[in-house]
Order: C-alpha cells, then structure tokens, then sequence
C-alpha cells in the first residue's frame, strides 16, 4: 500500500527545513561554507585543486597543532577516519588496550576485533572519564601492547578524557595511541604535538561545522615508522595509507579514488574560518555559550550527567527530569514546533539523558536562547514547575558577568603593557 502510494507521489526538488542542530551532529554550517560548496566541481588533479590541498592540509595541522607530513582529510565520515587508524596500525595478533567510557569505545573494541587484534578492555562508567590509572594497570598486566585507544571527547556522555595524560602513560609502557578527537577538534583544546598524540582522527560535522563526509586524520613519525614497516598487508585497500598517500602525501599525486571536490571546498572554508577566528577563540566561545546553556537549564533544575571538571563546552548531557513521561515526545516538539534538534541518551543512557550540543557554529547566543525558551516551554507546558524567564535570564545573567570579567582582564593586560 505504502510504496503504490509513494509511486504515484510527484517527486519534486528537496528542500529540507531550517532547522538549528543542537545535537550531537551535524552542527549547523556556516553559509560561507556552504557557499564554497556549490562552486564548480574541477578535477582532483587539476593543478589548482592540488594547490587547495596543499592549504587544507596547513589548516588541518593548525586545527590540530600538530606539523606532522601525514595530516589530511580521509573521504569518509568520523566513522572513516576511525577505521583508517585500526586497519592501519593494528595488525593480527595485536594487543590493543580500549578504555570504554561510552558508545564510540564500544566501536574501537568492534574495529580491533575486524582486524584480528587482542582487546584488552578497560571500563569505565559512562559519564566519568577513561581513567589513566586503570590504563596503567593493564599496561602492566600485559606486557607487549602495541596500541592504547580511547575517545577524547565522548559524544554519547559528554565527558573529556585526559588525551595528554594517557598518552604519557602508554608511551612509559611502549605502546602507541589512538586517539578519537571527532567531538573535541575546533571545540576544545587537542594538541597532538604537545601532547605526543600518533594517531588521531575527526569529524567534518562537530565543531568544525562543515558538511558530514569528511574525516580529517594525522600520524606522527612513530606512527608512520610503523605502518611503513608492518609485517602484514593493511586489509583494506581503500584506507591503507601507504596508498592513499600517493594522491595525498606531498611527493606523488596520483589517482587513488576520486577525491570528494566540493566536499573538500567546504573543508577548505571551514578551517579558514577556524583560523580567522582563533583556535584559542574558538574554545573560548564553546565556553562562553556552555556556561549561558548551564546557567539556564539549571535554572529550571535539570542536572548534568558528568561532573563539572569533565564536562565537554560543545556537548551538554543532562538527566530528563522528573514528571517527563516520554523525552521523545519533548524532542519530537521541539523539532516540529520550533525546528530544533537535540539529542537523546545512548545505550544505558537512552529515555534518561538529553544531549545538548553547541558545535562550532552552532555555539552562538541565540541558539542557547532558543534552546532555553523552548525546551522551557514545553516542560512548563507538560506541568513541570519550569519558569522560562528566569531561565532565560539566568543564561543573560551568565554572559554579562562573562563579558564584565572578559573587559577587567583587558584592562589589567593594559595597565601591565
Ligand atoms: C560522531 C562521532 C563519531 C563518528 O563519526 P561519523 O561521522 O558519524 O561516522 C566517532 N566518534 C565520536 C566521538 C563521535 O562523536
């Protein structure tokens, strides 16, 4: 019945809502991104497509702080970039320590597995951080693990774990990191040189706000060292490096896959504006916003989920209060009624957390307003005691004490030049 009456259907050109993404992405995309998108497609190895490429991948290793050579956007979503890493530096027989803290650990356990390694599994609550004494612990329990692999910024929880930390302790022990920096790159501080990170990958769609599709990745030399020197063939023939890098290394320019153009214009765009604004800005403004966002639905009682020293700026998990019946029916308002999307809990945590994210452009003053005013409203609407103005002004309150204490460091800086 259904699919005789989409056949009769006329088909038309899609044109989706305008929506404002609080989720877990996609964020919302800046039009200027948008804009480098719709520009004519050219050939990937057009020499000034390859002059773009060139600049895309000094952007990405300023989004990164990194200068590692191998930097470079894989065709594909976070999801891309993170196969890359395992069938790349994990080979059969491979010992693999995963600290699990939410739903993306999970899938490195699956991506070990696929590539016939070892997982050494090393829990923790989600919610609560990977914890770098449990990662030592099994470090020492089993000598020879050649890779520790965990989430920086774990979307499903919205809880940072402390990249710089573990990594320090999986060096001490021998062992590589991968490290997953999908929800963290452009939102909050990663910085793979610094903090001696091999292997890390990102998503296009988080706080980079460009279109989804695109996962940019960077290897240092030890890292490399090793792919450059497994013993076995990488099992997948489109994310083996040591093939990819003849289109994108800095030497060769050969075909490998058609390259995703426009995509790549899109990226193009996103980091220069990452970079025109400040990396250092960029976190800031995550901050800025979160702190409004916190005020807010504080005000009205709800509570976060992960403890405040942990807690992401650009994803806000907090528990579904009380006298909500069913959060699927507050989402599925706020989509239909006021075109905003948030997100729901994952695994253990689904029916009992709401994710709040403000990614890249998406983190601005007027989405925390309109999260605040409508998610109130509707709360209120279902019988909670929730008074929407004061949440509203509480989040106004926030930003005014930020901007009062922003102005006293000016003149204090100004006074000691
Ligand atoms: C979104 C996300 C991914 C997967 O990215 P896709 O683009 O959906 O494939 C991986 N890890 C984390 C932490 C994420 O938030």
């Amino acid at each position: 019945m259904a699919a005789a009456a989409n056949q009769r259907k006329k088909i038309t050109s899609f044109h989706p809502p305008q929506r404002v993404l609080l989720g877990p992405g996609p964020s919302n995309i800046n039009p200027r991104v948008l804009a480098a998108m719709s520009l004519p497609v050219i050939g990937y190895l057009d020499p000034i497509f390859v002059e773009m490429m060139e600049e895309l991948k000094t952007l990405l290793r300023y989004a990164f702080q990194t200068d590692n050579q191998l930097t470079f956007p894989a065709s594909g979503p976070g999801s891309v970039g993170m196969e890359s890493c395992f069938v790349n530096m994990v080979e059969p027989g491979d010992k693999v320590i995963v600290g699990r803290n939410g739903v993306f650990g999970g899938r490195m356990i699956e991506n070990v597995e696929r590539c016939g390694g070892t997982p050494i599994v090393v829990e923790d609550t989600w919610g609560e951080a990977v914890d770098p004494n449990k990662i030592e612990d099994a470090l020492k329990k089993n000598p020879g693990v050649k890779v520790v692999a965990f989430v920086h910024a774990e979307t499903s929880t919205g809880c940072a774990s402390d990249a710089k930390t573990i990594a320090e302790v999986a060096h001490k022990h021998g062992a590589m990191v991968i490290v997953d920096a999908v929800t963290s790159l452009g939102g909050s501080p990663i910085k793979v040189k610094e903090w001696d990170l091999d292997a890390v990958y990102s998503g296009s769609q988080k706080c980079l706000s460009c279109t989804p599709g695109l996962s940019p990745i960077t290897f240092n030399e030890r890292a490399i060292e090793f792919v450059k020197n497994r013993k076995t063939k990488v099992q997948s023939w489109f994310m083996d490096l040591n093939l990819i890098l003849n289109y994108w290394g800095n030497t060769t320019r050969t075909y490998h896959h058609t390259a995703p153009i426009n995509g790549l214009f899109a990226l193009h765009e996103a980091l220069l504006l990452l970079k025109e604004e400040g990396l250092e800005n960029s976190w800031a403004r995550h901050t800025r916003h979160h702190l409004a966002l916190k005020a807010g639905l504080e005000s009205m009682g709800l509570k976060y989920l992960v403890k405040e020293e942990n807690r992401l700026p650009q994803m806000n998990a907090v528990y579904v209060p009380e006298g909500v019946k069913n959060e699927a029916e507050v989402r599925r308002i706020l989509l239909n009624e006021f075109n905003l999307e948030i997100g729901a809990g994952l695994g253990p945590l689904a029916g009992k957390i709401w994710r709040v994210g403000l990614m890249g452009y998406s983190a601005q003053s007027a989405n925390v307003m309109l999260c605040l005013s409508a998610l109130g409203s509707v709360l209120a609407d279902m019988g909670l005691n929730v008074k929407v103005g004061e949440a509203e002004a509480a989040a106004h309150q926030s930003y005014a004490a930020q901007h009062a204490a922003a102005a006293q460091q000016m003149r204090t800086t100004a006074k000691k030049k």
